[in-house]
């Protein structure tokens, strides 16, 4: 007998029919003879809505009412899961992140699960019961309830996975696996059959929402085997696993895109030892993730820096550097939201040259201009105008991932 924790997101229980169908689905599972738990999302756009309703009510919503706020729409989700379940003579019962004491840290908004009762889990499944349990949403210290960030039920599943030791975590969604790239984009994104659990980190961090990143760490840490795949068909999906050497024959395994970050640029700074720290430090004390950094060479002891952070984080932070700007007598703060990061990532980048250079030569056919470049051992990354997010990452596939499949082949 197994145990399998299954996640389905928005679209997946959109609609009561789609509810309907996902119950048939965690009744199938249960009848092969499994113990289930499930993990849901809230309805398609809920999140969305309720997010406007905040923005509706205040000009800068509260952060600890916002996860009051938000985690409701996850209860919704549990309860008619359960209900259906119930009435498709399924024993089930709904429960919220309290409940079975998801704890958290105090960060409303992105929280980091700290811990999961699993024997409470455990405890319920016993007689076969199908445990529903609202995913996005956990506890912290003082009893406050958090949220996980957006995409964070995906975290919800894995953590519970590690947490109740499952055989695997499923995670249900919109589209049949991990593709090449965003299938929504790029007719021509292929399917993975699988892919490594760094790979994944990579391409979840640089924008494929697929899976959150959290969940991809938490996998890896605790050896969670997880498959995505659709809600809406029987075909296997993408399998996250460990990683084997055949994958390092691949050169790159995906393009990715993100368009959730803006770029903030301080001008003629003096370039002096401590001043980088002194920009980024109360940045860092508000929790806001700065991602590419650059630096130009020093011109007469002055230097410009320029570095992207979350949109979400943008007006905050704009903010911040102005006020540094102007105690460090930096010439001005220049910004720009209307950026798009592009980024190819694979395990053969490792030991292959020659990657980066490709990429910019395609890029630079299309006349597609690169304002920053970051590089890891198993990833090139570079922003440019949001204009050309979408040419860009249709140009990057069909050159460095379908050609390398040709290539493969030949
Ligand atoms: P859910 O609501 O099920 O959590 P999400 O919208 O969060 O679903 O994530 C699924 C979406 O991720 C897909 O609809 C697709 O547009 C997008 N996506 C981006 N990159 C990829 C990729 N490389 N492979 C698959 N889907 C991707
Ligand atoms: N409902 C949340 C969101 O829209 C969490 C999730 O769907 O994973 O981000
Ligand atoms: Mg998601």
């Amino acid at each position: 007998m197994g145990l399998i924790v299954q996640k389905y997101g928005g679209t997946s229980v959109g609609s009561p029919e789609r509810i309907k169908a996902v119950a048939r689905c965690v009744a199938a599972t249960r009848a092969a003879g499994n113990r289930v738990v499930v993990v849901v999302s809230a309805m398609a756009g809920e999140t969305n809505r309720l997010l406007q309703l905040a923005g509706a009510v205040a000009a800068q919503p509260d952060a600890r009412e916002t996860d009051v706020l938000l985690a409701t729409g996850e209860q919704v989700s549990v309860a008619l899961l359960a209900m259906a379940l119930r009435d498709a003579g399924v024993p089930a019962v709904s429960f919220l992140g309290h409940q079975i004491r998801i704890a958290t840290d105090s960060v409303y908004g992105r929280a980091r699960i700290k811990s999961i009762d699993a024997d409470n889990v455990l405890h319920a499944l016993e007689d076969g019961t199908v445990v529903v349990v609202a995913g996005f949403q956990g506890v912290d210290q003082g009893a406050n309830i958090t949220t996980l960030g957006r995409g964070g039920s995906d975290t919800s599943a894995v953590a519970i996975a590690a947490a109740v030791k499952a055989d695997v975590c499923e995670i249900y969604t919109d589209v049949a696996g991990v593709y090449t790239t965003d299938p929504r984009i790029c007719p021509n994104a292929r399917k993975l059959a699988r892919i490594s659990y760094d790979e994944m980190l990579e391409m979840a961090s640089l924008g494929a929402k697929v899976l959150q990143i959290r969940s991809v760490e938490f996998a890896k840490r605790y050896h969670v085997p997880v498959h995505v795949r659709s809600s809406f068909s029987d075909e296997p999906g993408t399998w996250v696993v460990e990683e084997d050497p055949s994958m390092e024959e691949v050169l790159v395994s995906g393009v990715t895109v993100d368009l959730n970050e803006a770029k903030i640029t301080l001008q003629r700074v003096p370039d002096r030892p401590g001043l980088a720290a002194k920009i980024l430090s109360p940045i860092a004390n508000a929790h806001i993730v700065v991602d590419m950094i650059i630096q130009n060479a020093s011109e007469e002891g002055f230097t410009d820096m320029t570095f992207t952070v979350p949109r979400a984080d943008y007006q905050k932070a704009l903010g911040m550097v102005r006020e540094v700007a102007a105690e460090i007598g930096a010439r001005g703060v220049t910004s720009d939201t209307s950026v798009a990061k592009v980024s190819v990532v694979g395990l053969g980048m490792r030991s292959h040259a020659g990657v980066a250079a490709r990429m910019f030569q395609v890029l630079s056919k299309e006349g597609i201009n690169i304002q920053m470049i970051s590089t890891s051992e198993i990833k090139v990354s570079v922003v440019i105008d949001a204009k050309y997010a979408e040419l860009a990452v249709r140009v990057l596939h069909h050159a460095l991932v379908e050609h390398g499949f040709e290539e493969a082949a030949a």
